[in-house]
């Protein structure tokens, strides 16, 4: 049997402790932090929103944000504190893993957030398609981006479950100069859940358009 302070002085042995001290804290914080904004609706501590002036706040979906940051914050620091704990057990297969979900976390925090955003939401009350297509919409040259809508817009999605169809790029999907009628899981509006669906071109841009 190990005494506490045999424990102890293995652990004082083991040049890693540094680390696994600051990866605790770390981790502590980001739950504590979590808990504040999630739970405790501490909606000030959001950067961003904090500094907003009052007409731009009440454009946000703060509680939506709030449970998302929240609870991508929490996940964010239970992975940090288990990376530092395999860190410190030399196990690194279990440090890698955990570390890589956290910075998979930690970008997921971040592009998940904006739906939440005036901008997007702006958007979204707008056209929702264009919304859907939020990354495209605001990087490519407005010509480029109707190109790829037009091209998407001859394709359509067929629920393998329920037989709903879809235009392709109402259902948030881009189809561009592509040919092939692939399967692929989607978002399904009839099932209210992810789908297989199949998409094919629609009927009406099968055969030639009519020589004007
Ligand atoms: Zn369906």
């Amino acid at each position: 049997m190990e005494s506490l302070v045999d424990i102890a002085n293995r652990l004082a042995g083991n040049a890693q402790w540094p680390i696994l001290a600051i990866g605790l804290l770390l981790a502590f914080g980001f739950v504590v932090l979590g808990l504040l904004i999630g739970k405790g609706r501490r909606y000030n501590l959001i950067a961003g929103y904090n500094r907003a002036p009052d007409p731009v706040k009440a454009e946000y979906d703060i509680a939506g944000l709030a449970r998302h940051v929240g609870n991508g914050l929490i996940t964010l620091g239970a992975q940090i504190g288990l990376s530092a704990c395999f860190f410190f057990w030399e196990i690194m297969i279990g440090f890698a893993l955990f570390f890589g979900l956290a910075l998979l976390t930690s970008l997921m925090i971040l592009i998940g957030s904006r739906r939440y955003m005036p901008a997007y939401r702006r958007l979204a009350a707008a056209s929702p398609p264009d919304a859907k297509h939020w990354f495209l919409h605001r990087t490519l040259p407005t010509k480029w981006y109707r190109a790829i809508e037009k091209g998407t817009r001859q394709w359509e999605q067929v629920c393998r479950t329920c037989g709903q169809v879809q235009d392709f790029w109402e259902a948030g999907g881009v189809r561009y100069k592509a040919a092939g009628e692939p399967i692929k899981l989607s978002y399904c509006e009839a099932c209210g859940r992810g789908r297989m669906h199949k998409i094919r071109r629609k009927q009406s841009s099968r055969v030639a358009p009519p020589l004007l």
